[in-house]
């Protein structure tokens, strides 16, 4: 039995960084990861995906660039392998870094594999086991997939295998119309396919304000992105090389499905039950506000606690901790303002909200703008119609009701 001051399981966007801190202060660290440091932010989420949807952008650019005044002749065209493998560098980069320097660090160990609890105080990984006093699980979130009728005969994509293309769909559906699902529904069609969006809520971004819906539905709509809500039944059946998608009676041929339906933690292979860690109903690590578990010793960061869903959540998380345990400073979970984007373009953002009587709870308030106008924008000034987007809102620049309109 291998003996350490701590045990980090998942090296997503909280637990290196802690564990880097205790190894920097002269603790014996390890840090088990089963497929690639830095988790479903370097390699699967935000840092691929924002560096596709900057391809996107360009392309949707370089389409208009005749609005703007500037000619570049001929058919706008998408090299997709291209366009994977900037993707790819990036990711390439961003874990090399990781690698590098965690790598460097005295008193840490990085161990590839699996890591499952054996005891509170002990986990077992490629059949050795590791035990220390404080155990950190940083262990993510992975896509669900529904028992949609047929699913199972088709060749579905989730977020992280549709990283993996590098041609382009003839026609993608794209099931699920909520911060992923949209991401890559809009960049799809920038990068030319037909996209079809089909989402079960009565409107897209269900969990945001209805006046946000509009607007997202109008920007697809102008980009030529078909949109089904408040669809309750979808079943899929093979038709040759396509793929039928039957969405309440509608029917349409597709080459490609992404199923971008929710996340679910990665915490039912961990043997949480053994250490006598509660989750909840959907597997999320039920923690106090500074994040310990029902175990005392064991801690859950990151998405797995159900209290974030972001790299900046997860990584504060880490920042909650270390204060906590490392710089004697109290701090709490329940302290955190929410803020988040969707990246869509115009990218959609949310920050707080000092409306009297919101029915955010006074906690959020939501706004739409290309970022590229953030400083005092007003319906028709001449800085939007500059950037002729022609599309966006804004409702908050900091100073709650100064202003509150669409442009
Ligand atoms: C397509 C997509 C786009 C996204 N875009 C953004 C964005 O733009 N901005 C943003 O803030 N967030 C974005 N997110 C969310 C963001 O990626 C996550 O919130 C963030 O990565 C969560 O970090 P984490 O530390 O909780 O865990 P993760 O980053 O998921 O890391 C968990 C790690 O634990 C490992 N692991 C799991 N179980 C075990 C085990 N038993 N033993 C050993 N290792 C294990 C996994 O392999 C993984 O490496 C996106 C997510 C997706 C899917």
């Amino acid at each position: 039995m291998r003996q350490y001051d701590a045990i980090f399981i998942g090296a997503g966007q909280a637990g290196p960084f802690l564990a880097a801190r205790m190894a920097e202060n002269g603790l014996k660290v390890a840090l088990i990861e089963r497929k690639f440091l830095g988790g479903t932010c370097v390699n699967a989420g935000c840092m691929p995906t924002k560096t596709l949807v900057a391809s996107a952008r360009a392309a949707y650019v370089a389409r208009r660039t005749d609005d703007f005044g500037v000619k570049i002749g001929g058919e706008v065209s998408v090299d997709m392998s291209v366009v994977r493998k900037r993707a790819q560098t990036v990711t390439m980069d961003a874990r090399k870094g990781l690698i590098d320097w965690l790598g460097g660090l005295e008193n840490l160990s990085i161990i590839y594999g699996h890591a499952r609890f054996v005891a509170a105080d002990t986990v077992v990984v490629n059949g050795s086991e590791l035990t220390a006093p404080r155990i950190f699980i940083n262990v993510g979130a992975r896509p669900v997939i529904p028992t949609f009728p047929g699913i199972e005969d088709v060749d579905y994509l989730t977020s992280t295998s549709i990283l993996e293309m590098d041609t382009l769909p003839r026609h993608l559906a794209v099931i699920g119309g909520s911060y992923i699902g949209l991401e890559f529904a809009q960049m799809y069609r920038r990068f030319g396919s037909e996209v079809t969006v089909i989402e079960r809520g009565a409107r897209l971004a269900p969990r945001e304000d209805e006046d946000i819906s509009s607007a997202i539905r109008d920007i697809f709509a102008g980009e030529g992105i078909a949109v089904h809500t408040g669809v309750s039944e979808i079943s899929f059946s093979r038709k040759g090389e396509d793929i039928l998608l039957n969405a309440d009676g509608m029917s349409r041929d597709v080459s490609h499905v992404l199923v971008a339906t929710g996340r679910r933690p990665n915490t039912d292979d961990l043997g949480l039950e053994t250490a006598g860690v509660e989750t909840d109903a959907r597997g999320y690590i039920q923690v106090n506000d500074r994040l310990e578990t029902n175990v005392p010793g064991i801690w859950a960061l990151g998405d797995c606690n159900g209290r974030g869903a972001f790299t900046h959540t997860s990584y504060n998380d880490f920042e909650i901790v270390a204060a906590n345990l490392l710089d004697a400073d109290d701090r709490k979970v329940s302290s955190r303002v929410p803020a988040y984007a969707l990246y869509i373009d115009p990218p959609a953002w949310t920050g707080r909200d000092d409306r009297k009587g919101s029915p955010r709870d006074g906690t959020k308030r939501r706004c739409v703008q290309p970022h590229h106008v953030q400083g005092r924008p007003r319906k028709g000034t001449q800085r939007n119609a500059g950037i002729h987007e022609g599309c966006g809102g804004c409702r908050h620049q900091g100073n709650p009701g100064s202003h509150d309109s669409w442009y």
